[in-house]
This record gives C-alpha cells, structure tokens and sequence, in this order.
C-alpha cells in the first residue's frame, strides 16, 4: 500500500517488494552493533556528562566540551589522539590540515592510490598556480596509479616507498571513481608495505565516507593519520558541521598547529553551541551509517535487477557508504538523480540540474535535500557529467526514506522509457 504516497505503479513498488525480500541485512546490523558498543564505551570511559554538552565563546579556553570529545573519537577510532572541530569547514579543508600539518619545504608527498579526491588537486598543486598550494611551497608530489581493474599497485606502491618519502596517502572510498573501495585489511596490508620498505614515511588516509562501515578503523591497523568530515559518517546526521583529524599522538599535535597557529594549537577555538550536537550525532553515526549502509544495499539490489552495472555488487563487503550506478545516458543518470531529489524531506520540490561547481573539473549534478547543507550522510546524489554516466549514492538516516527515494528514482526512468520490467 505504500505506492499510494508516492504515485508508484502497482509494477514499481512489486519490484522493490521483491528485491526488499531478497536482500540480508545480517552483516551491516553485525558491523553496527559492534561500533555503537564501541562508541558507547568510548562515552563512559571519558565520563561525559552534561556539563560536557554545552559550549565556550571568545577564544575557547578551556573548553572541556570540545578537549573531552576529542578523546571521545581517539578512543573509539583506536587513535592515540583526535582533533575534532567545527572550525574544520569541510573534508576537504581537513586533509588540507592533514597534508600542511605534516609536510615541509623539500618533502614528497606520494599518493599510493593513484590520482587524490577531485578538490585535493588544487590544494596539492595538480592543478592551479600561485594559490597557495602544497607545490607553492615546495612540496614535490607524485602518485602510484591504481592498476587496469582499479585496485592499488602493490608493487608500484612498494618501489615508491622504498624512496623513503614523507608522506604517503590512501584513500578509502572510491570518491568519484569506478573502483572497489578500499577495506580496512587491504589498507592494513598497504600499511604493512609501506613502513615494512620506510618505517619513517608517514601515512594519511583519506577516511571520508568510511567510518563505521567495518569494525576497524585505519588507524587501528596502522596509519599515522586517518581524516574526516563530520557531514559524513562520524556526524551522525547530527552535526551541523565540523571535520576531524585522529592518529598519533606527534601526527595529531602538527595538525593542531595548522589548524589554529604554531603555539596555540588545540587550546583556542570556541564551540559555541555545538558540543551537544556533536556528541550526538558521533553517538548516533553507527546506527546511522547502518541505515545507509541498507539504503546502498536496496539500490545496487535493485539496479543490477534493472540490468545496470554497479559497484559495490548488492552482496560484496562494503567499507564506505557510496553505491556507484552506471548508467551509460544523461538522461537516465538525470532521471535517477531527479528522483532521489524527489524523495528528499527538504527541497523535494526542485528539480537538480548539472552546474559548474568550484573545485571539480567536470559539470557536476547533485540530489541533495539536506536538513544540514550538502551533507552527504543524508540521502543524495552526485555524479559528474561524464561518460559513462556513473550517479554515486550516498547516505540516508533513515533506510525507510533511502527506499523512498530509489522507488522514485526507479518510476522516474520507467516513466522515461529508461528501463522497462
Ligand atoms: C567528500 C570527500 C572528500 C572531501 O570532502 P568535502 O567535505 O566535500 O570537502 C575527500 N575525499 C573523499 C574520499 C570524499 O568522499
């Protein structure tokens, strides 16, 4: 009966019915029961309470909220230490804290997995002169691209540690890309690799979109940084903003000079009125990442069954939370987006278009119908406007919506004589 809120045909909500029944969600309640009991420890062995909850303003000394929670996150994602801000504007600017923390005049920078995230390229120097970049500051940069199938370069990645760089990176998700994720044994493996040819290279990794997806974390299985934002995964839906940087001790207090100024570190920056909600959504980010994590599931279970390749297949292990659908047409990729629009709580009324946007290179279209702006843990869409057509889906705090949104999505192609069935 639930055809009737949405318009469905009769056809449409069948499929889903049927791809619905098909599908375990076994291993994704496993994998939160255990990180929502890690989480929970993490609270009690801090001792938060509610004098933890509420903020500082002006320069934000002391400001017990914000240095407690910090522990709160090091000691769930097995770090020895965590900086977590809602300064930190964005993923982006995070493993910019990351990079400039880490890296100085005369270093190398090495990416392991081939070519970094879109808007990392300016900030390393790929792209664009004169604006500051890690280039302009004499950071040499090269990169180990990724083999024919997507998966890292083993052997490329061990010849370029032996050059004893600095600074290798990894990154988790696929982002952009058709490539199978990193999981957190290949990461540890890659790891093992690196300090086993260069036991100073230090290594970052790029955990957006990964956290609580499997029961570890990079820094538990070895890197020397590993770095988010909290519109993703670890804000639970909850915070309105904020990235995180966790690892080791050394790593962590390099970053913190970055992120304020050598000197001052960790001990400024106000948190306002945002403790609680950043208590909260790390509180609630296993169970919601497993709402996405089932929301993912439905839709590769319900594309492939529509005769589209995707990636993650419905039953691989997944370690981020984004679904990759390949469409192969503008219009099939647009109608897709426009339905998951369609079955957003927020701005389900307009209508997405591509749009130039700063820092990617492609026209990008996104669904997004957030109640936090472009946060990615809640239900959306992107996908550059590129051959093949590929729409990454992400989030949804709610699985009951996710399956909204992909039964509108799945009406809007049928409609358009995309798919038939
Ligand atoms: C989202 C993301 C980023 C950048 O985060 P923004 O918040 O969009 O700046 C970097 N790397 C990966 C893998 C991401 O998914």
């Amino acid at each position: 009966m639930l055809e009737q809120y949405f318009d469905l045909s009769p056809e449409t909500a069948a499929l889903i019915r049927a791809v619905e029944k098909e599908i375990s969600f076994d291993t994704i309640e496993k994998i939160a029961q255990v990180n929502q009991w890690k989480v929970l420890r993490a609270f009690q062995k801090n001792r938060v309470s509610a004098a933890h909850l509420s903020g500082t303003t002006g320069y934000g000394y002391d400001d017990i909220g914000r240095d407690t929670l910090d522990r709160v996150f090091a000691d769930a994602f097995g770090a020895q230490d965590a900086l977590v801000r809602p300064q930190i504007v964005s993923g982006t600017h995070a493993l910019t804290i990351g990079l400039f923390g880490l890296l100085r005049k005369g270093d190398t920078l090495i990416s392991a997995t081939g070519k970094p995230y879109d808007t990392l390229e300016e900030v390393i120097g790929i792209r664009g002169e004169g604006n500051g970049s890690l280039k302009d500051f004499g950071v040499r940069y090269e990169q180990v691209e990724l083999l024919a199938d997507g998966s890292p370069d083993l052997a490329g990645i061990r010849a370029a540690a032996r050059k004893g760089p600095k600074l290798m990176t990894l990154q988790r998700s696929c982002g952009y890309d058709w490539r199978s994720s990193l999981s957190v044994e290949k990461i540890a493996e890659i790891i093992g690799i690196i300090k086993g040819e260069s036991p100073k290279t230090l290594v970052m990794v790029d955990n957006c979109y990964g956290e609580f997806a499997e029961t570890r974390e990079p820094c538990e299985v070895g890197a020397d940084l590993m770095v988010g934002s909290l519109i993703k995964n670890p804000g639970g839906g909850l915070a309105p903003m904020g990235g995180y940087l966790a690892g080791t001790k050394e790593a962590v207090e390099l970053c913190a000079y970055r992120l304020t100024c050598p000197g001052v570190g960790r001990e400024c920056g106000a948190s306002l009125e945002t403790n609680r909600m950043l208590y909260q959504g790390f509180f609630m980010a296993p169970h919601v990442v497993k709402e996405a994590l089932k929301g993912a599931k439905l839709a590769a279970a319900v594309f492939e069954r529509l005769g589209f390749s995707v990636n993650p297949a419905p039953d691989a292990a997944r370690t981020d939370i984004i679904q990759a659908i390949r469409f192969g047409s503008a219009e099939g990729l647009k109608a897709f987006c426009q339905g998951i629009q369609a079955g957003a709580p927020i701005d389900a009324f307009v209508t997405p278009e591509p749009w130039d946007m700063p820092g990617y290179e492609n026209q990008v279209i996104m669904a997004a119908g957030a109640f936090v702006g472009g946060a990615s843990i809640e239900l959306s869409a992107d996908a550059p406007m590129k051959e093949p057509y590929i729409a990454y889906m992400q989030g949804g705090l709610v699985y009951e919506q996710v399956k909204a949104g992909i039964a509108i999505a799945v009406e809007n192609l049928r409609k358009k004589k995309l798919v038939s069935f």
